[in-house]
């Protein structure tokens, strides 16, 4: 669970120059940007915004995320 004003700041890095890029907490562990559908896991509490995250797991429906667990801290190499 992400504290809502922390959200509130949080920008997708893909869409912040030109768009919103509002998150929302699709799931305890994952965002999502509203406007491209990119998803960005939280490990150990902290978003991992990297660009690699958000284009792997785009479009992913909430459902087939993979579940991330406090050890997955390169999410990259888990699935
Ligand atoms: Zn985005």
């Amino acid at each position: 669970m992400i504290d809502s004003e922390y959200l509130e700041l949080l920008r997708c890095p893909h869409c912040a120059p030109q768009e919103a890029g509002a998150l929302v907490e699709i799931r305890k562990d994952w965002l999502s940007c509203s406007d491209c559908k990119r998803n960005y896991p939280i490990v150990q509490c902290i978003p991992v915004m990297l660009p690699q995250e958000g284009d792997r797991w785009r479009n992913t429906q909430a459902a087939d995320l993979p579940v991330i667990e406090s050890h997955n801290r390169f999410v990259s190499v888990v699935k």
